[in-house]
């Protein structure tokens, strides 16, 4: 392995720190040992675990898997499918877990947006969890945002997945170039600062749900099982990492949610902490070529590990000229007439995926036609996906 790779990663072995609604979560769940510490697993830690070790041991042997309900064989898919998650549950449903690889989603949007190893980082990582957050949401077409903003140089990020496995996300500054490492480590926590995550959750039926909490350390992994704990209730472990190369590009990327269900025994609680103990380093597991599987294995392999779905994750932008029509009838009469005056085409990028839509003045006269006479203005304007 290359030992100039910048590493970024981190794990919070640990929720809590909650309040009430969580101390209620944690009486049903366990009333000690998901309280008090913040591990964020250092780079120093990591030698002392040997994370290839368990191995297979204890899987499935059949390749075969259902994905989309169809029996699939893997070893053939994946050759054709890089990036996915894994969906698991452990102790007969006691826990259930995710875990994904992420390398080309991550490197895309590092191409899309031009980013520094640390935004790279950024939202790798947060990209990452939104994959698997993702196809958490209970309707298929049910969207989820995060939102962190922070006082570094990143400003903040903000990252859409949908129930299908499809994520897209960009960085308010990408050009973070002189972040500080901190025992080799892209210092992801610094560069973001302090703030606020929030999460949005579009369900086709119903209003929004949103929730905010404050960033812990700005790690993300630590920020999301703050989330969960608060605003959830749901005791979680988050673990999340990217490789960068030193040319830059993704070397890795990758990442674990553990959560505790409801009636989740002490005896699992104890038995899944002593096991969390053991990963250091999910940079270490990502660069010793772990698969979202062999994760789980090592993480739940002693503990009735029952793999479920298999669930392809792709960057995807779904962004599209009629889109762009409707942000540019949102904007009002008076500011396309400002344009028209100009006199020039107006081009407008994603901001996720950067693809440019161009307007011509004409066209801008039909718009504003159109929103005069049908009062387009009131009508809904969906950002995003
Ligand atoms: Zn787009």
């Amino acid at each position: 392995m290359v030992r100039s790779r910048q590493r970024s990663e981190q794990s919070s072995v640990r929720i809590d720190k909650a309040g009430n609604l969580m101390q209620k979560a944690v009486t049903e769940v366990r009333s000690s040992g998901w309280k008090g510490k913040t591990d964020s697993m250092s780079e120093n830690d990591k030698m002392t675990d040997s994370c290839a070790e368990s191995g297979t041991e204890g899987t499935e042997n059949s390749t075969e898997r259902k994905i989309d309900g169809k029996v699939t064989d893997m070893t053939e898919w994946k050759k054709d499918h890089m990036d996915y998650i894994v969906r698991a549950t452990a102790c007969g449903g006691q826990i259930r877990a995710f875990a994904a690889t992420t390398r080309n989603l991550a490197e895309q949007a590092r191409e899309i947006h031009q980013t520094s190893p640390v935004c790279t980082a950024a939202l790798g990582r947060l990209m990452t969890a939104g994959a698997m957050m993702g196809i958490m949401l209970k309707g298929e077409d049910d969207l989820m945002t995060m939102t962190i903003r922070g006082d570094g140089p990143i400003q903040g990020l903000t990252v859409t997945a949908d129930a299908r496995g499809r994520v897209k996300g960009f960085v308010y500054n990408p050009n973070v170039w002189n972040a500080p490492k901190y025992k080799g480590k892209l210092d992801v926590g610094n560069a973001i600062g302090r703030g606020t995550l929030t999460v949005v959750r579009d369900q086709a039926f119903g209003e929004p749900y949103s929730s905010q909490v404050e960033l812990l350390t700005g790690e993300i992994a630590e920020d999301l099982t703050s989330y969960f704990a608060t605003s959830e209730q749901v005791p979680s472990s988050v673990g999340l990492g990217v490789l960068v190369n030193p040319d830059q590009t993704v070397e890795q990327a990758g990442g674990f949610i553990i959560q505790l269900m409801p009636g989740c025994t002490d005896e699992t609680v104890d038995r899944l902490e002593a096991s969390l103990k053991k990963i250091h380093s999910v940079t270490k597991l990502l660069e010793d070529g772990l698969s979202p599987e062999e994760i789980l294995q090592k993480i739940l392999g002693n503990m009735d590990l029952e793999l479920l779905d298999t669930v392809p994750t792709e960057f995807y932008c779904n962004c599209s000229r009629d889109r762009v029509t409707k942000v540019l009838l949102s904007i009002g009469s008076k500011d396309l007439q400002e344009m028209i005056d100009e006199g020039k085409p107006v081009e407008l990028a994603c901001h996720f995926c950067g693809k440019k839509y161009s307007f011509s003045v004409d066209e801008l006269k039909t718009l504003l036609a159109a929103a005069k006479a049908k009062k387009m203005k009131d009508m809904n304007i969906i950002d995003g996906q």
